[in-house]
């Protein structure tokens, strides 16, 4: 038995964790459930939106899947997601964008990973005004943090049986911080010669992914250019309720999904619980429960090309009525 902290987050967190719970009992996956607080439901109690005993549940069973979290915008504590990501030393952000069969979208063939780096970057919060009218953000780009991202992304592929990593990057205008990100990409490249490797400017990259997305395979981006080019790399196989992340480190991992906590639809059992499912796929892997990982998603496949979707993919099912059907196709 595997064990998994699960914390199901807030507004539309707990109904699509609730779904994924549902499937893996009727899968019989073996694992047990550590469930842990964070976001907003514990706020008052914990103002960080994480309690001490979720963070340390996180560290001793190393593997969390994750519902979203509120972030209050201008005010209030930071991302809960970024705490966790810090504290934790989660420097890969993993985010595969497959197109689904059932999933009507302008390609049919894209199947490529967004491997992001997760700490670094403008990311790290160093920004302050220089006058009223002058503010400053700082990039950090180092050699290390390039290297073990490069490193993840080779080793991945490896691992799956992919053929090409690229590096995306805007080292022509930013020469030194993503210069030095490509220098190392390339340094690492060289340990792996069996996979083919390439590199490609953003802006560049973006065009390309929405003309012809299924030339990319593994693609490795600094934090910044990875937050957009996923969430555009999502938009091309279905949008936010078909789209999967992993956060993952040396030690330990969370899984969740790349949307949000969805306020807006929250509590109306419309939710679609597929981009969590598909996190939980990743997790599966992850774990090594591979064939469990390829009979459940077989049974998402059919019922999604059996043309049973939620509202989001154009369906007019609830939640726990996709839920169900998926479980009837197990
Ligand atoms: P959102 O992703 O929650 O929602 C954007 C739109 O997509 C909404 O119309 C929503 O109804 C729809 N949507 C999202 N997920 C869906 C799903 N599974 N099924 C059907 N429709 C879905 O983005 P937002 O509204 O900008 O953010 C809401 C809150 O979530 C904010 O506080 C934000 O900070 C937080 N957030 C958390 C995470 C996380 O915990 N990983 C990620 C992103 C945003």
């Amino acid at each position: 038995m595997f064990k998994v902290v699960l914390i199901k987050g807030d507004g539309i967190g707990p109904e699509i964790a609730d779904a994924v719970v549902k499937i893996f009992d009727a899968a019989k996956v073996p694992i047990t459930w550590i469930e842990k607080q964070a976001g907003l439901n514990v706020i008052e109690k914990h103002p960080t939106g994480i309690p001490e005993d979720t963070l340390e549940a996180v560290q001793q069973y190393k593997v969390a899947l994750k519902g979203p979290t509120t972030t209050p915008v201008g005010t209030g504590h930071k991302s809960v997601n970024v705490t966790l990501r810090k504290s934790l030393e989660l420097y890969a952000n993993v985010r595969p964008a497959k197109s689904l069969p059932g999933v009507r979208t302008r390609f049919d063939n894209v199947d490529l990973i967004i491997v992001r780096e997760n700490i670094e970057d403008t990311y790290g919060g160093i920004e302050h005004n220089q006058t009223a009218d002058v503010a400053q953000a700082l990039k950090l780009i180092t050699r290390p943090g390039s290297i073990r991202i490069a490193k993840y992304a080779f080793e991945m592929a490896k691992l799956y049986g992919r053929k090409k990593v690229m590096a995306v990057h805007k080292a022509n205008i930013h020469k030194l911080t993503d210069g030095l990100f490509l220098k190392c990409f390339y340094e690492v490249a060289k340990d792996y010669p069996e996979i083919q490797s390439s590199d490609l400017i953003v802006d560049n990259t973006c065009m390309q992914l929405v003309t012809n997305p299924e030339r990319f395979d593994v693609l490795v981006l600094p934090n910044l250019y990875g937050d957009i080019v996923s969430d555009l790399s999502a938009g091309l196989v279905g949008g936010l309720g078909v789209a999967p992340g992993g956060n993952i480190g040396d030690d330990v991992a969370i899984f969740e999904s790349v949307h949000g906590s969805a306020p807006d639809i929250a509590g109306q059992g419309i939710a679609n619980p597929t981009a969590l499912l598909l996190s939980s796929f990743q997790m599966l892997q992850h774990i090594g429960l591979h064939q469990t990982k390829a009979r459940i998603e077989k049974a998402l496949i059919e019922t999604l090309k059996d043309g049973i979707k939620t509202r989001d993919l154009g369906g007019k099912a609830f939640t726990n009525e996709f839920t169900q059907a998926i479980i009837d196709r197990l």
